[in-house]
């Protein structure tokens, strides 16, 4: 019911067929372009026009006319309108499932079972170590509860360019070629991207942009192992993917589940990183603040490979929140040293190759 104070999806749908769809004629709403209308307490009014791949670019008035009538609607304080290519249809779509990206060497999804484990910053700071090794890096960050990248590399504000053949160009940051949804919408509207919306989002930046020559690009995924993240990873093929945990996530059943996710998109386990494993005394001492080693015996139990700790540190969250990422400002720093560790050793495990999953033993 309309309380008054915001809009109806009905009077949302009216507004929206005043603007004709340029392909048949109809009304937006009505000829079912329109989808994942969300509609906030405080005005805010979202949605994504889903438009044939390549008749996009001709989509772009549509979508300029759409949010002018929906943002004049009583009751709404701000309309962000999205446009994303359309799902191929099934008669398109490769039988075999995903496809490479071409140019991309290796594809490396890094995954945690919950937020807030750190997955964001290793993410950006093991993107600037494969970097540091000489590799052609990209970072792509598909993190749409809360995408970080763009604070973490000052990237903040910076839209993708289009091509001359109409592809986003990513992002220069830091030797990174990278692409955000938070370089996508403005920082100060709603963070509207939910479930069909990131879905687009993601097909856009995976498959619409230019990526090549690239040897290796890190993917951050949402936190978490449900559909949503299933969704994102059945868009690419995937080379590989790195969970990132913290010691007291001991419940093996979290990581059993990343496991089984990448078993569905048959992509190797290449390790899993313990991150704020430990914080160093004044006295040298080090603190076991979450518990000791419990991802190392995690990764052990799931015949997954350890692939190196890193312990808390003051710097590391600094230079993350100020946009210049550790490993690429201070490359003498030791937690540098620790990431660039880890990279070769996910180099190494990639390098011996495609790997089915690990079998789980009980234990
Ligand atoms: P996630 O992506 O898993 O939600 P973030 O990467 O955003 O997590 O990290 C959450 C917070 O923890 C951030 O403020 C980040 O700077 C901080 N952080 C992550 N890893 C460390 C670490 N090893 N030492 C200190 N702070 C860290």
């Amino acid at each position: 019911m309309n309380n008054g104070l915001t809009v109806s999806p009905d009077a949302v749908r009216a507004a929206l067929d005043t603007v004709k769809d340029p392909i048949s004629g109809e009304g937006l709403a009505a000829s079912g372009r329109v989808s994942g209308l969300n509609i906030r307490p405080n005005g805010a009014v979202g949605f994504t026009i889903e438009a044939p791949a390549a008749a996009v670019p001709h989509y772009q008035a549509v979508r300029v006319a759409a949010e002018r009538v929906v943002a004049a609607l009583p009751g709404v304080q701000r309309a962000t309108v999205v446009l994303t290519a359309q799902a191929e249809t099934a008669r398109t779509q490769p039988a075999q499932g995903p496809g490479r990206l071409p140019g991309v060497g290796a594809v490396i999804a890094v995954a945690s079972a919950k937020g807030g484990v750190g997955k964001s910053t290793v993410a950006v700071n093991l993107a600037c170590a494969f970097s540091a090794l000489g590799k052609r890096t990209g970072l792509l960050d598909l993190d749409v509860y809360g995408p970080s990248a763009p604070t973490m590399l000052a990237t903040q504000g910076q839209r993708p360019r289009p091509s001359d053949d109409k592809k986003l160009i990513p992002i220069d940051a830091w030797g990174l070629k990278t692409l955000s949804i938070g370089n996508m919408v403005d920082a100060d509207q709603p963070m509207v991207w939910r479930g069909p919306l990131a879905s687009g989002a993601a097909r856009q930046m995976l498959e619409d942009a230019d990526w090549a020559p690239l040897d290796v690009l890190v993917l951050d995924l949402p936190p978490g192992t449900g559909d949503l993240q299933l969704t994102l990873l059945q868009r690419v093929a995937l080379d590989g993917a790195v969970i990132v945990s913290t010691p007291q996530e001991l419940a093996l059943a979290d990581v059993r589940r990343g496991i089984a996710m990448f078993e569905k998109t048959r992509a190797p386990i290449l390790g899993v990183i313990e991150n704020m494993s430990w914080l160093e005394q004044p006295n040298g001492e080090r603190l076991y603040v979450f518990g000791e080693g419990g991802a190392r015996r995690t990764a052990e139990a799931v015949g997954a490979p350890f692939l190196g700790e890193l312990p808390i540190d003051v710097r590391l969250r600094e230079s993350a929140d100020i946009g210049k990422p550790l490993v690429a400002a201070e490359p003498d720093h030791a937690m540098s040293a620790r990431f660039r560790d880890i990279a070769s050793r996910i180099l190494e495990n990639l390098a011996k190759g495609q790997k089915p999953a690990p079998v789980i033993r009980f234990v």
